[in-house]
């Protein structure tokens, strides 16, 4: 009796050390940042992959420690295309305070007046 529950516990074990080789093993892809909607793209296939993760850890076809290490990773990934779409949209939102309140142009950050129609720009920091 106890000879079969050893030779179960063999075959599982020697199962989930093979099953890596066989299975496509979760590989983390390499992004490579260009454009807003290429992050939010990263952003929506981490948070999917994240899911996945978490699935497949609860049918036992991951390991704990991959369970542990992908989430963190992942978790990692997510939060570096978060600060970068955070950065990207700062950088990009065009400020109210630099745009002429008389003609709408695009002012240098230290003009005073507009140079399109003379306007003050009522900058006033310093
Ligand atoms: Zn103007």
């Amino acid at each position: 009796m106890s000879s079969i529950i050893y030779l179960i516990i063999i075959l599982v074990s020697g199962y989930f050390l093979i099953q890596p080789f066989f299975r496509n093993s979760p590989s983390i892809p390499a992004f490579a940042s260009n454009g807003d909607s290429d992050l939010v793209y990263k952003k929506e296939e981490l948070l999917k992959e994240l899911k996945e993760i978490e699935f497949d850890y609860q049918m036992g076809k991951l390991s704990y420690e991959d369970y542990v290490f992908l989430t963190r990773e992942y978790k990692l990934r997510a939060a570096q295309v978060l600060q970068q779409l955070k950065q990207d949209e700062n950088f990009t939102g065009e400020p109210e305070s630099h745009r002429c309140a008389h003609c709408q142009s695009v002012l240098p950050a230290e003009a005073r007046f507009c140079p399109y129609c003379g306007t003050e720009t009522g900058e006033n920091h310093a």
